[in-house]
């Protein structure tokens, strides 16, 4: 099909960028144009490294190679967080998106999750365009072949350091302090349909190069693994009988996921909806007839246990119907992805399946699903900065470390693109931590714990959740101004003294419940004796809003209307978050005790059974609290190396 012609100037603007001829020296290069690489790069030259972006194809930079979708309950939290850092994908998604839902809405804000379906050519131009116009951001088109490493130093035996990367067509090497490596699915990936195989990263696109493979696992000595994934077909939307079908409208006021955005580019009134069916037992029984067909599902390898294959769902629970959701794939794409249609038997079999649901009994489908298998580090072998551990430079962010899904790539691409900026202009490592972040919480998750099977956010997996909600992460985030633009910064910083000046006026709202009872007859308050109450504490009422009390206190509280939902949200939360503080201090006194990266674990003089000395041995946390959260740790081997920190600190 014809690109329309703005995505064409913005690639031909990409190509003219790409065929400069590349310095030979960058602070930082990032290997791979995908969630992770392209925040990545972006967070790099946004600390002030000179950053070069290398990429099998420019076209493809920001391409959504699975669903078109974005955000969803804990993987939200991860955008808004992106988004207060200044990463690029929450404005992305605000420009691209075409059906907005907050999902969860029947439980607390802090679990709500903010989602939008995408149209994938829009997201390709947006993120094309931010990294075309973003200051000290080189872009290149090639395939990197090889990791340039020094050999390890003889008193440091095991550590190397990074230098730059050769590229495939032979050119020159190229040099630089701190190199990411965000290769994805195609770090010896290959695609699976019915019984072929053949080597690729994705559709339409070559693997990683297998020297880039044997650099890490036999020159660096690091522990790979191999994981799994797949994609359903694409639906061509004319053949679906949509009748057949519930239909499920987005929100009639689109939520941005940017704390830049008022509102999103696509109109509340120009969204598209999306459709719900179902699974027949047709399609447990071409499942099962076609098993020995279909060489993906026989193999040994994890697969995402999240994002499940219908392969995978139809075995595991026999007989059940399994919801398939007819997604919008762009504003003008005659497409439908069926999320939950997973599947990579051959493409004969895979018509014959999706006809057995009425709503698909006419379907014709324009691209078959595959899968693919790629090699991933096991990620206990980086450091919180997302660097490994015993390679100086060297950083590894998205899918490379076992995770799965967009917004956990583009989380850590940020936060490694940040760290490995500050380590080539000789600034210290940060880290994020659990009790502040779902990105602390992700990273964590990763290093302290590693992975069995691809990795994807939750809610659940964050401790303090009540602390970490989407609405305030620019107050917990964009503050710490490591990386973001002074816009930014001064913007939270309206927001964080709005905010707090309207909490103060709430808590000099003071009156007896015997006069609140007078403004406010409606809400029923509880407390039978006469005492004072502040606005504040009505605020927590389950039926009083922010807005019903400016409108009984206009003078005080109207100039603060504009905060009023993140008000409504904090006094819900507040006395929950107050009771939580000592925990969280209490973590973070634990974190900023360091463990050494050099301890001996065998012969440390402090009594530690011999499993937890191969567990701190094999992982080498680099805090306390790491080190408690390792899998195998007792309470008791925790005192222990807590008196030991206490003791040598
Ligand atoms: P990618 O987006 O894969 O980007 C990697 C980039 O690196 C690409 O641009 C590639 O060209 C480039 N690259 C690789 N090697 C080199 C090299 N040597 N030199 C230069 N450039 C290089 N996610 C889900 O959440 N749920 C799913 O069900 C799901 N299913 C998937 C199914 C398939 C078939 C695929 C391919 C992906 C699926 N994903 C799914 C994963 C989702 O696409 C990824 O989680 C996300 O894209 C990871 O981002 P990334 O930046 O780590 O890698």
């Amino acid at each position: 099909t014809k690109k329309p012609p703005v995505l064409q100037s913005f690639l031909s603007l990409v190509s003219r960028r790409a065929s400069h001829l590349a310095r030979q020296q960058y602070d930082v290069i990032v290997v791979g144009g995908g969630h992770a690489g392209t925040e990545a790069a972006a967070a790099a030259a946004r600390v002030g490294a000179e950053t070069l972006l290398v990429t099998q194809k420019t076209n493809t930079i920001g391409a959504l190679s699975c669903n078109p979708s974005l955000g969803g309950v804990g993987k939200g939290h991860l955008v808004k967080e992106v988004d207060a850092l200044d990463g690029l994908c929450g404005r992305a998604g605000d420009w691209a998106g075409i059906h907005f839902s907050i999902l969860n809405r029947s439980k607390g804000p802090a679990v709500w999750g903010p989602r939008a379906q995408l149209d994938r050519q829009r997201y390709r131009e947006f993120i094309q365009s931010e990294l075309l116009s973003t200051p000290r951001l080189t872009v290149l088109e090639g395939s990197v072949e090889e990791l340039l490493v020094t050999e390890p130093n003889p008193e440091e035996p095991g550590h190397h350091r990074v230098t730059g990367i050769h590229l495939a067509n032979g050119s020159h090497p190229i040099l630089a302090s701190s190199v990411i490596l965000t290769t994805g699915t195609f770090l010896s990936g290959s695609l699976f349909v019915g019984q072929t195989t053949s080597p690729g990263g994705r559709i339409g696109d070559a693997p990683s190069s297998a020297g880039l493979s044997h650099t890490l696992r036999e020159r660096l000595g690091l522990r790979i693994g191999r994981l799994r994934t797949g994609t359903p077909p694409r639906i061509v939307k004319d053949t679906v009988d949509l009748s057949l079908t519930n239909l499920h409208p987005p929100d009639s006021h689109p939520t941005p996921f940017s704390f830049l955005n008022t509102h999103t580019r696509c109109k509340p009134e120009e969204q598209l909806p999306c459709y719900l069916t179902h699974t027949t037992p047709g399609v447990d029984r071409v499942v099962r007839e076609s098993l020995h067909l279909n060489c993906h599902i026989q193999q040994d390898t994890k697969g995402p246990r999240y994002c499940p294959s219908i392969e995978s769902r139809v075995l595991r629970f026999p007989g059940r119907r399994h919801q398939v959701w007819l997604e919008p794939e762009g504003l003008n794409s005659d497409l439908l992805y069926p999320q939950g249609l997973s599947m990579t038997m051959p493409p004969d079999v895979q018509l014959r399946l999706i006809r057995e649901i009425p709503a698909l009994h006419r379907a014709e489908i324009h691209t078959p699903g595959y899968g693919v298998q790629y090699d991933f580090v096991c990620p206990t072998q980086l450091s919180p900065a997302l660097q490994v551990k015993s390679t100086q430079g060297l950083f590894l962010a998205g899918q490379i470390n076992g995770t799965t899904g967009y917004e956990e790539a583009a989380a850590q691409g940020l936060w490694a693109g940040v760290n490995a900026a500050r380590s080539a202009l000789s600034m210290p490592p940060v880290a994020l931590s659990r009790t502040e972040s779902y990105i602390g919480v992700l990273i964590d998750d990763l290093v302290s714990r590693g992975v069995t099977e691809p990795y994807r956010m939750f809610t659940s997996r964050a401790e303090f959740r009540t602390s970490l909600r989407p609405d305030n992460a620019d107050l917990r985030l964009t503050l710490k101004g490591r990386c973001v633009s002074s816009l930014r910064y001064q913007e939270a910083v309206r927001v964080r003294d709005g905010l707090q000046d309207a909490l103060a006026a709430l808590q000099t709202l003071t009156l007896s419940t015997h006069l609140w009872r007078k403004k406010l007859p409606d809400i029923g308050i509880s407390e039978s004796k006469s005492t004072i109450l502040t606005g504040m504490d009505l605020l927590q009422y389950n039926n009083v809003s922010f807005e019903m009390l400016a409108s009984v206190f206009p003078e005080c509280l109207s100039p603060y209307m504009e905060f009023s939902q993140r008000l409504n949200i904090e006094a819900v939360y507040r006395p929950h978050c107050d009771l939580q503080k000592k925990e969280i201090e209490r973590i973070q006194k634990e974190e900023n005790m360091t463990l050494p990266q050099d301890i001996d674990y065998f012969s440390l003089p402090v009594s530690l059974s011999q499993e937890v000395r191969e567990i701190l041995d094999r992982v080498r946390p680099s805090t306390l609290g790491a080190a408690t959260r390792l899998q195998g740790m007792t309470p008791a081997a925790v005192v222990n190396l807590l008196r030991y920190v206490q003791h040598t600190g």
